[in-house]
């Protein structure tokens, strides 16, 4: 069955419309045969799409570090908890289980692991589909700095167009179907090429 891993905040955010979008999205993937990895919490977004899932018979894994297990906000409802050790091996099982990853609204949590992938799939660590769920224009300011961050030069062309946007979300789970993943080679080349000749 495939899988996507999801990332949203642990916190519901003021507007109706978030919520809406975790409990559609949460349709949406049972609906289509899709399983859930998350974060496994039992709050926020993540409780919503979570719970939206659980009571549509999906697969939903939860991925959590210890501490956070202990802070008793783990989801204890779950088809599978994974417990890891750290931050770093969480994304890990994130990326080795999932077939591609989304986006939610979420603060600096979501902004991290949505961070990780977007450099993952940059360094080829892994080559899957990461989209982002733009509701309401949650998103804009964030996109609007990566454009501000290809223009400065510190961010390629191609690893900001290979970020998938949707405001809708069956779009986005079609364009992440037809996902191609990038070839690296230019990319360090022109690095070296840049860095030998100052
Ligand atoms: P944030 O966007 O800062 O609310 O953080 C949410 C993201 O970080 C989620 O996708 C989770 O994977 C992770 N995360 C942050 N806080 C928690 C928590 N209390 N329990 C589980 N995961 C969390």
């Amino acid at each position: 069955m495939p899988r996507i891993c999801v990332f949203c905040g642990s916190s519901m955010g003021y507007r109706d419309e978030y919520k809406t979008a975790a409990r559609e999205l949460g349709l949406f993937l049972s609906d289509n045969g899709i399983g859930l990895v998350y974060g496994g919490a039992n709050v926020g977004l993540m409780k919503v799409i979570a719970d939206t899932m659980l009571s549509k018979g999906a697969e939903v894994i939860g991925v959590m570090p210890h501490h956070l297990v202990n802070r008793e906000v783990a989801h204890a409802k779950l088809t599978e908890m994974i417990i890891v050790d750290t931050m770093a091996e969480r994304k890990e099982q994130m990326v080795t289980l999932s077939d591609g990853f989304i986006a939610l609204p979420g603060g600096f949590g979501t902004l991290d692991e949505l961070s990780e992938i977007l450099t993952f799939n940059q360094l080829r660590i892994s080559d899957k589909p990461l989209g982002i769920l733009n509701i309401s224009g949650y998103f804009d300011h964030l996109l609007r700095f990566f454009d501000h961050a290809v223009e400065e030069g510190y961010v390629r062309e191609e690893h900001r167009s290979n970020l998938i946007v949707s405001e809708n979300i069956s779009d986005l789970v079609q364009f992440m179907h037809q996902y191609k993943p990038l070839t690296m080679g230019k990319w360090i080349e022109d690095i070296l090429d840049e860095s030998n000749h100052l």
